[in-house]
C-alpha cells in the first residue's frame, strides 16, 4: 500500500483540499485528514503522462481531479496497476537518453537518404524521361559564359581542328542513332588539357588537351564525353542541384534563392563535378564505344594517366577546373581501362 500526496479538485470547483491518495492491489481511497473524499478501483481514473518533473493529474469521468508532484511513487504503484496508465510511453521516451539520441540519429539518417539517394534516383528518373529540348534550355548561355569568363579562343590550326573534327563525327558514328545535336568547340582554357560535354551536346576540349593526346586517346575521351551527354548526366546534375536548393530554401523560408539558382545554371555547370557513379558510367560507355569502333580501351588508361600527371603539375599554380579534379580516382579508372582492354583483345 502506498501512499501519495497531492491536492484535490472537485468537479467544476476551483479551490483545492490537501490530500493524500492510498493506492493498494484492492483499490484506491482518497482522504483529506480524516475525511474520506472518494475510494473505488484503480480503472475509475485516468493519469496524465509524465514529462520530467511536473505535477501529473489523476483524472475522474466526472471532471474531478487530483493533482501530484510525488512521481516516482506514483510510478511505482502504477506500475502494479497498469490499465490506469495512459500514454505513459512520452516520459519514457524522454526520460531514456539512447532513446532519444537513436531518434535523432534516425531522423538524420532519414534527411541524409533522402539527400544521398531519393533526390539523385529522382533526378536521374527525370532527366532522362525530358527532351533534348529541354537539355538544350539549361545548357543556353554556358559557352557564352565560358568565353566570357574562363576560355580564350584556340590557337590551334585549321588542319589540326579539321582532324580533330573528322575523329569526331566518326565518334557520334558508333552511336546507335542519338537524339542530340553533337557539336565539338576548341579552346584555350588556361593552359590545361581540359574536356567537357553541356547537356545540349555541346563539347569543348582545350587546346592543351588536343596536344597532349594521341588521336585514340582523343577519341577515348570525346566518347566519355558523349557517355555524359547520351545518359543525361548534366541534366541530372541540375535538378539534383535544384531540388537541394529548393528544399534547403523553402526550410529556411527564402523562396527568392529558386530564383538566383535557375539564373546561375550556366555556371553551376561549370564549377560542379558528376558523382562518381556517373563517372564510372561515362567510362563504360567510352569502353563500350571504343570497342565498336575497334579501338583498344588501353589509350583511355594511357590517355588518363597522363591527365593525371600533368594536372599533378599544374595544380598549385592554376585555379582552373581541372579534368582530374572532376573526374576522381584516376588509377581506379586506368585499371578498369585495363581490364576493358584485356576483354576487347581476347575477343579478337
Ligand atoms: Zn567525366
Amino acid at each position: 500500500m502506498t501512499s501519495i500526496n497531492g491536492d484535490f479538485f472537485e468537479a467544476n470547483v476551483s479551490s483545492r483540499i490537501p490530500a493524500t491518495i492510498t493506492i493498494s492491489p484492492e483499490g484506491y481511497s482518497l482522504h483529506s485528514g480524516e475525511n474520506q473524499l472518494r475510494s473505488g478501483r484503480v480503472e475509475d481514473f485516468t493519469v496524465s503522462e509524465r514529462i520530467g518533473n511536473t505535477a501529473r493529474r489523476l483524472q475522474w469521468i466526472d471532471g474531478a481531479l487530483f493533482e501530484t508532484t510525488e512521481n516516482d511513487a506514483l510510478d511505482s504503484v502504477l506500475r502494479l496497476h497498469p490499465k490506469a496508465i495512459r500514454g505513459g510511453m512520452a516520459h519514457r521516451l524522454e526520460s531514456n537518453w539512447s532513446i532519444a539520441l537513436g531518434s535523432v540519429a534516425f531522423v538524420g539518417i532519414v534527411i541524409f537518404s533522402l539527400f544521398k539517394w531519393g533526390i539523385p534516383a529522382a533526378a536521374h528518373n527525370i532527366a532522362s524521361r525530358l527532351p533534348v529540348t529541354a537539355h538544350e534550355l539549361v545548357s543556353t548561355g554556358a559557352l557564352k559564359s565560358l568565353d566570357q569568363f574562363i576560355f580564350s579562343p584556340t590557337a590551334l590550326n585549321t588542319n589540326t581542328q579539321s582532324d580533330v573534327q573528322d575523329s569526331f563525327a566518326s565518334m557520334i558514328e558508333t552511336l546507335d542513332g542519338t537524339e542530340f545535336n553533337y557539336r565539338l568547340h576548341f579552346r584555350k582554357m588556361h593552359g590545361m588539357p581540359n574536356a567537357m560535354a553541356l547537356p545540349s551536346g555541346e563539347i569543348i576540349v582545350s587546346d592543351a588537351f588536343v596536344e597532349l593526346a594521341s588521336k585514340e586517346e582523343l577519341e577515348a575521351v570525346l566518347l566519355h564525353e558523349l557517355g555524359h551527354v547520351e545518359e543525361r548526366h548534366g541534366m541530372e546534375q541540375v535538378i539534383n542541384a535544384s531540388a537541394v536548393s529548393v528544399i534547403i530554401s523553402t526550410a529556411l523560408g527564402n523562396l527568392g534563392g529558386v530564383n538566383e539558382l535557375v539564373a546561375g545554371v550556366p555556371v553551376f555547370l561549370l564549377q560542379s563535378s558528376y558523382s562518381r557513379k556517373n563517372e564510372s558510367a561515362a567510362d563504360a560507355f567510352a569502353f563500350n564505344q571504343m570497342a565498336r569502333a575497334g579501338i583498344d580501351p588501353i589509350h583511355f588508361a594511357t590517355v588518363i594517366r597522363k591527365l593525371g600527371t600533368t594536372n599533378q603539375h599544374d595544380s598549385d599554380s592554376d585555379d582552373t577546373t581541372s579534368y582530374l579534379s572532376s573526374h576522381p580516382g584516376t588509377e581506379q579508372r586506368a585499371q578498369r581501362a585495363m581490364e576493358a582492354s584485356r576483354r576487347f583483345n581476347s575477343t579478337r
